[in-house]
């Protein structure tokens, strides 16, 4: 026992130990590669940025900026710096500071932790992870459809049949003014049901509003004037053609006119990926197009369209459906007694990687018995061992653990010169 008290981790954020920490990384090699089927290249920001980053890229009057960031006052400089809740204002920020999208549009994705100051429950931490996508300069709707195409062969590769989409448009600004004085109106006349959120919000952002999951507020927002109806031709002609390209793909939607997204920036396509598998955190992914974000952050104006997948949520799911097994430590363990034994084992493991082969030489602990345990515990498929008798005729036992694939006899004698040659072809 220490006499010193244990140190504990922050609430809401989570430690990913082995094997569980392989799932992690075999999604996100999975992930890669489907990112790069689609043509889009990394890239990688800082954790930190400026808060007036957020206030202004996500909009003051937002769940996000209101209470779940992260900041505080850099006291070497007076800074104020808020660790990233998302990823789109800091690569839109990176864009517009290199120039990079100068000569052409482009397909960018992101993937890491995100903060956010909220409740913890399943589904929901305060340090989590998004993959997150961006496609810089396009005007859709192809792009726009593109997106929710790719989103829908990620879940297939993944085994997941029961994602559910969701679509809205939020039109344009003026269409936004128009109908924002209907809806103001509308809760206006309501007030008597309006939770204090919603009447501080009433009036710096009514459409968020609507997005609330208070039930005793749902028969007024289901009663609330639609954006969807303040929209004009060109907004609708926007939709419809995503819906075509959607159609086309056989992807099945539902037009859910309350689907409002929680940043301001959005504008025209909305969409989000849901399961009932999940329970009350069931949003997968959200996302849709930010045609005024890169002007709003200092930019020469450019449309684009993004989205954000929740990791933890999508690991939940696929964790439920396959059984994603972690891979053994190593492929061979090389146990060994005595010094000199040791140290010819070390050697035979660093042929044996040369090789191509995964290997661990045991190290701790010295009788046979705890060594076998130990190889046995490690998955390997062959435990290689040298003692003193090996050591003399220069040639280790090889003891099959999971049975050789050619069906030989469970030990054998190599030598040492034929050991990376004989076990390379049986693993
Ligand atoms: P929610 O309505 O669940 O709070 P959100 O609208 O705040 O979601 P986004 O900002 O759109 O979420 O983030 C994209 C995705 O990130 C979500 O769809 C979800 O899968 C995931 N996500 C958001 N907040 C958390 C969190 N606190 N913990 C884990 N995952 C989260
Ligand atoms: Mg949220």
């Amino acid at each position: 026992m220490s006499e010193f008290k244990k140190v504990a981790g922050l609430t809401g954020m989570k430690d990913t130990l082995p094997p569980e920490s392989a799932c992690w990384e075999q999604l996100e090699s999975l992930v890669r590669d489907w990112l790069a089927g689609y043509g889009y290249q990394n890239m990688r920001t800082p954790v930190l940025e400026q808060t007036h980053l957020f206030t202004r890229g996500i909009g003051e009057v937002t769940d996000i900026v209101e209470k779940e960031m992260y900041s505080f006052v850099d006291p070497l400089n007076d800074e104020r710096l808020t660790m990233r809740p998302e990823f789109t204002a800091g690569i839109v920020r990176a864009a517009i500071e290199h120039n990079f999208l100068y000569d052409r549009p482009r397909r960018i994705y992101a993937m890491g932790p995100v903060f956010r100051h909220e409740r913890p429950q399943r589904g929901r931490y305060r340090q989590f992870h998004q993959i997150d996508v961006e496609a810089l300069g396009f005007p859709g709707p192809d792009v726009d459809a593109e997106l929710i195409l790719m989103l829908a062969r990620l879940w297939r590769l993944l085994g997941l049949n029961d994602m559910r989409l969701e679509l809205n448009s939020l039109g344009q600004p003026a269409e936004r003014a128009a109908h924002r004085a209907a809806l103001i109106a509308h809760l206006e006349q309501h007030r008597d049901v309006l939770d204090d959120e919603a009447q501080r919000r009433m009036h710096s952002n009514p459409l968020r509003v609507l997005d609330t999951k208070n039930p005793a507020m749902q028969e007024m927002a289901n009663a609330a004037p639609r954006l969807f109806d303040f929209l004009g031709d060109e907004s609708l002609a926007h939709y419809q053609g995503l819906c075509a390209r959607l159609d086309d793909a056989g992807i099945v939607y539902t037009l859910n006119p309350r689907l409002v997204r929680g940043l301001d920036y959005y504008n025209l396509t909305v969409f989000e990926w849901v399961t009932d598998r999940l329970g009350a955190q069931g949003t997968v992914c959200g996302g849709g197009r930010y045609d005024g974000l890169i002007e709003l952050l200092g930019g020469k104006p450019a449309p684009a369209v993004g989205f954000a997948i929740g990791m933890e949520r999508l690991l939940d799911l696929w964790q439920q459906d396959a059984q994603v097994s972690a891979p053994a430590e190593c492929q061979v363990y090389l146990v060994h007694q005595g010094d000199d034994a040791q140290r010819q084992a070390a050697q035979l493991a660093e042929s044996l990687r040369d090789a191509g082969m995964r290997a661990l030489v045991h190290a701790g602990s010295t009788g046979f018995k705890s060594q076998f345990r130990r190889a046995d515990a490690s998955g390997a498929i062959a435990a290689v061992i040298i003692g003193g008798d090996e050591l003399t005729a220069r040639a280790a036992t090889v003891k099959w653990l999971r049975g050789d694939a050619q069906g030989d006899s469970q030990q054998e004698s190599v030598a040492f010169d034929q050991l990376v040659h004989h076990l390379k072809q049986r693993i």
